[in-house]
């Protein structure tokens, strides 16, 4: 419905045409990631009741930030790198979310991931909103020097909205425990004081947590086996092919393993491995200790890449990038069971050709917030400069894991609808109620 402009430039009375609809800051003819996760908003909002008025709210960014990252390279010479930290929803608290370092991180791709932490950390109910950052470099690139140089400039510059109360970074793709050191050393040299608190994910002897590492690969593990029992699926007799064998995949794959199930397939950035009877998961995790990949694993044979896809197997956890799983290979997928340890894995398409296949599920939102979740208790570690035992970390990790799936799976049989659905239906309203307690200001 078309109404007459108002005299500021929106329109009165019309909500959608009041404001604009996309930042004006991207191509509206190529959205990319940002694109997919509005698509999952729209499929949401008719299940929000009264909160629905508030939707705008998440389909916007609060806040956007893109900075200059300029170093000096080892040769002398100067290079300048793209950084973004996006903060996407503050409603329920600081903003939370990793860093990642890609050569293809676009601003979309950011917008998209701090809006996915947004609706993870309401579907576990940890008290943050959403955030994420990224630098377009390649990390593999640079020499250790360069890395630091890189990792200290871009926490400098997103030091005016980052910190312990604002905002709190963490690891993602290619980032790690050394370099949030660095930025947790950066902040705290700008501030003047030692600022533990500032990022999750650091070296335990930092501030950082037990079981931190391990997190993100656990909770995809603990969301497998309660979807399992709901399903009726063995998870000891169970094929699993995994996608990424680094931090998640690869911790996954090991708790999958020591449960019994046999590992059949693994696919990372320097190819694709099979073996019928099962991978040596501890062997193969030596092996890409050593030499970076699982390509050249001698007790497995190497597979196409793209028959990844075709792997016969009852589970199937993508833990790598996003868009992996698209309409052109949706339909080959043998697994009956999708645990996303990747962020934004599974196109729109991908989900409905899944779905109307019987292929359940377990999405990004709910199965790798594991990760956060073990951030959480270190951030409130770091605040109360009191540890906890690695047992006590993993028993209140899996029951927040339990609790959370339980939730949602209630969520997803009352309205008959998808997993993604239900944890967006849970989250949304955690986070617009929060948004309408709180209200406008001014
Ligand atoms: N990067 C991880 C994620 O995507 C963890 C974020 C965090 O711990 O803040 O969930």
């Amino acid at each position: 419905m078309s109404q007459a402009p108002h005299p500021t430039g929106a329109v009165a009375n019309s909500p959608a045409a009041l404001t604009n609809a996309l930042p004006s800051y991207l191509d509206p003819n190529n959205l990319g990631p940002w694109g997919i996760y509005l698509q999952q908003v729209d499929r949401v909002t008719p299940y929000l009741g009264n909160l629905a008025r508030w939707v705008d709210t998440l389909k916007r960014p609060k806040r956007t930030l893109i900075v200059d990252v300029p170093i000096h390279l080892d040769d002398g010479s100067v290079a300048h790198f793209e950084g973004y930290r996006v903060q996407h929803n503050t409603s329920r608290g600081p903003g939370k979310g990793g860093v990642r370092f890609h050569q293809n991180v676009t601003l979309s791709e950011v917008m998209a991931l701090s809006a996915w932490m947004s609706i993870k950390n309401a579907a576990v109910n940890v008290p943050y909103g959403g955030a994420k950052g990224g630098i377009r470099v390649d990390p593999r690139q640079l020499t250790i020097g360069e890395l630091e140089r890189v990792t200290r400039r871009y926490t400098s510059e997103i030091g005016i909205i980052i910190g312990p109360t604002k905002d709190i970074p963490a690891p993602d793709v290619n980032t790690n425990e050394q370099i949030m050191a660095w930025m947790m050393d950066t902040y705290s040299m700008n501030e003047g004081s030692t600022a533990t608190g500032v990022v999750t994910g650091k070296p335990v002897d930092l501030g950082g947590s037990l079981g931190r590492r391990e997190a993100t690969g656990r909770g995809v593990f603990t969301v497998g086996v309660e979807a399992a029992k709901h399903t009726g699926m063995d998870i000891s007799t169970a094929r699993v092919a995994v996608q990424g064998f680094g931090n998640v995949g690869g911790v996954a794959g090991k708790l999958f393993a020591e449960a019994g199930a046999k590992v059949v397939a693994v696919q990372d950035h320097g190819g694709t491995i099979y073996r019928e009877a099962g991978l040596d998961v501890p062997g193969l995790l030596a092996h890409v200790a050593r030499t970076g990949s699982v390509a050249g694993f001698e007790q497995a044979e190497a597979m196409a890449d793209d028959a990844f896809w075709d792997v016969p197997c009852d589970i199937l956890i993508p833990a790598a990038l996003e868009q992996q799983i698209t309409h052109a290979n949706a339909g080959r997928i043998q697994a009956k069971m999708v645990i996303e340890g990747a962020n934004g894995p599974t196109t729109p398409q991908a989900d409905d050709i899944l779905h109307d296949r019987g292929v359940l599920v377990v999405p990004d939102v709910i199965a790798n917030a594991g990760g956060v979740t073990v951030s959480y208790f270190e951030w409130v570690q770091d605040f109360s400069s009191f540890f906890w035992s690695e047992d006590e970390i993993n028993a209140r990790l899996v029951k927040i894991m339990q609790d959370a799936f339980a939730a949602v799976w209630q969520v997803a049989d009352a309205n008959k609808v998808s997993l993604r659905t239900a944890t967006f239906i849970v989250a949304c309203k955690r986070i617009l109620h929060a948004r309408d307690l709180r209200g406008l200001y001014p």
